[in-house]
C-alpha cells in the first residue's frame, strides 16, 4: 500500500505559482497558487 501512495505522489502534476509560474514546494497548511515569494508581494 506504501508503494502505492508514493506512486500516487509522483503523478502528481507539479504545483506552479499561478504569478511567476516557478515550482512551488510543498508546504504544510499552504494551499494558495502562488509562491512564498509572490505571496509576500499581495500582503
Ligand atoms: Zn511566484
Amino acid at each position: 500500500m506504501i508503494t502505492n501512495i508514493v506512486e500516487f505522489f509522483k503523478n502528481l502534476p507539479a504545483k506552479q505559482c499561478a504569478s511567476c509560474g516557478s515550482h512551488i514546494e510543498e508546504q504544510h497548511d499552504c494551499y494558495s497558487n502562488t509562491c512564498t515569494t509572490c505571496a509576500s508581494k499581495d500582503l
